[in-house]
């Protein structure tokens, strides 16, 4: 193989192998800081975000219930034997209209009567599971209680229930009043953490159910019979926030942040897919790399040009004549040998010239080799000036000349050869410096198919010499 190629091959290598190294280290450099960023900051942060949103929005209705527990109106009213039902209605419905919330409602202890906007609705029985939540609330002896609940009565939504209780002026437990607000909205900013961050989050009860999600998370049911969530169990559902980084059954890993939310009652959790994150990472590191390449691929063609063009310049250096300008024998060879190649190919007529000058010898001794060499520079570029475009000329030696011309017959070839040593001879230049006429002799040759290279040298090389023999100044047909 060419050194060229071998040094070209040997610099893309160095090249690709350096880029293709360095895009990968700042790959695991990224996705280490990314994972850092994640886990210490985006992670814990959007953990806070979430909470401290869901606290806001718990806020207002907290107050409202409170407001209604505390109701001289309502305990009134209770205390009285709940006659009249209009009257609860009426209060009931403005309390829903003024803040605008999903439903309030209001339980008697004393005749169990569950009330609404719309009148007494329900008779609450210990006996129905539906109903459990009351009696739980009131031997827990809390002031209130948030509870999240699918209601069927209420449509399949999910409502969240603040049940605030109601007592005496003995502070003796005498019913639970409160409002309903539907947790839509709390559902769409849970999946607009999925679309803006790529976060899962949810919410798991005590019992370890997902009880709020956005629709789009892909769990259902309990976290003790999720694989992989389930043996972190103990973490998830303690009252401590923790890092944990898990596999779900399909291999995906996740990062995940929990966070209890002793108001709800709730574990929150603000999960990651880490493919998912990984995305972002990967096209960048491919743009990284599609880019480094794209470069070396462009300083190697820049050094393929650059190559070629100093090795342009070798050759034509290597194949000129440093005197005369002209090419040498070695160019004229090369040039020689591709023209009889040609020749087979095409039916073009080639001819061969040797010239030889007369008594330079004469030149060198009368007036020195400076002068000799002056002469032949002049004789060079007179021969050439006097030659078509493609035509090839070269000092074949000493005082020596080769002419190659294609597509020229023998008879016009004789004439060209005519007109050259007329215009050496007549030469006024020339003159001036020898103070007489310099003469050629010339051997002049066609190429036939039998002939080689080397063939129609010699004979045109013999021709030369009779030319010499007969007087020189003559020109003389091989
Ligand atoms: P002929 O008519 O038989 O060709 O006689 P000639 O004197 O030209 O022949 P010969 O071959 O004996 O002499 C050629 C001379 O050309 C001899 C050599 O010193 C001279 N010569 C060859 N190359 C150069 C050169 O580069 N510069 C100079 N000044 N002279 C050169
Ligand atoms: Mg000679
Ligand atoms: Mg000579």
């Amino acid at each position: 193989m060419a050194l060229k190629y071998k040094v070209l091959i040997i610099i893309s290598t160095l090249l690709l192998t350096a880029s293709i190294t360095s895009s990968i280290i700042n790959f695991r450099l990224d996705v280490k800081s990314a994972q850092d960023q994640l886990i210490n900051v985006s992670l814990p942060l959007s953990v806070d975000n979430i909470y401290t949103e869901i606290q806001q929005r718990m806020i207002e209705p907290l107050i409202v219930s409170s407001l209604m527990g505390h109701d001289t109106f309502l305990k009134d009213w209770l205390l009285s034997g709940e006659k009249d039902i209009k009257q609860i209605e009426k209060y009931l419905l403005a309390i829903q209209n003024k803040y605008n919330v999903f439903t309030t409602f209001l339980v008697s202890d004393f005749t169990k009567n569950y009330y609404h906007s719309s009148g007494l609705i329900d008779v609450i029985n210990e006996k129905n599971k539906d109903d459990a939540w009351f009696f739980n609330f009131k031997n827990s002896a809390k002031d209130y209680e948030i509870n999240l609940d699918y209601n069927q009565n209420l449509g399949s939504s999910l409502i969240m229930f603040i049940n605030y209780g109601v007592m005496d002026y003995a502070k003796q437990f005498i019913g639970v009043t409160g409002i309903g607000i539907e947790l839509l909205d709390i559902e769409k900013m849970l999946h607009s953490f999925k679309q803006k961050y790529k976060y899962d989050v949810y919410f798991v009860n005590k019992k370890g159910e997902i009880i709020l999600f956005s629709k789009y998370l892909n769990k259902r049911g309990n976290i003790t019979s999720i694989k992989g969530l389930n043996l972190f169990e103990d973490k998830i559902l303690s009252d401590k926030a923790y890092l944990i980084e898990y596999k779900d059954e399909h291999d995906n890993e996740y990062f995940l942040n929990t966070k209890y939310i002793d108001k709800l009652d709730l574990h929150l959790l603000v999960e990651i897919n880490k493919k998912e994150y990984m995305e972002e990472i990967k096209s960048k590191f491919y743009t990284n790399l599609a880019f480094s390449i794209l470069v070396t691929l462009i300083i190697v063609f820049i050094i393929i040009y650059v190559i070629n063009i100093y090795q342009k310049q070798l050759e034509n250096i290597a194949g000129e004549d440093t005197l005369t300008s002209l090419a040498n024998r070695r160019k004229f060879n090369e040039d020689f040998e591709k023209v009889i190649k040609n020749s087979h190919k095409k039916t073009n007529k080639v001819l061969l010239f040797l010239i030889d000058i007369d008594d330079f010898k004469y030149v060198n001794d009368t007036y020195g080799h400076l002068i000799g060499d002056q002469v032949l520079k002049r004789v060079a570029l007179v021969l050439k000036a006097s030659l078509r475009k493609n035509d090839k000329i070269a000092r074949w030696g000493g005082e020596e000349f080769a002419i190659l011309l294609e597509d020229t017959s023998l008879e016009n070839g004789l004439h060209i050869a005519e007109k050259l040593s007329a215009a050496i001879k007549t030469d006024v230049q020339i003159q001036e410096m020898i103070e007489k006429p310099l003469t050629l002799s010339m051997g002049v040759g066609a190429l036939k198919s039998s002939d080689s290279q080397d063939g129609l040298i010699q004979k045109v090389d013999k021709a030369l010499y009779r030319a010499k023999e007969q007087g020189k100044d003559s020109i003389v047909t091989a």
